[in-house]
């Protein structure tokens, strides 16, 4: 994961929790290089229930 702040690839998870039921990861981010956190956010996508006939 890049930092937003200063594109340097080194980051690293110090908090992550789910929301929207456990749809959404909410991840906190450290940068390692300049030490900003940051959120982001992880969803799950492409998955559709086909119903049943
Ligand atoms: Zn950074």
């Amino acid at each position: 994961m890049q930092c937003p702040f200063c594109k340097k690839e080194d980051t690293k998870v110090v908090d992550s929790r789910t929301s929207e039921e456990g749809r959404v990861v909410r991840r906190r981010r450290e940068c390692k290089n300049c030490g900003k956190r940051f959120t982001t956010y992880e969803r799950c996508e492409g998955v559709y229930r086909t119903p049943k006939r």
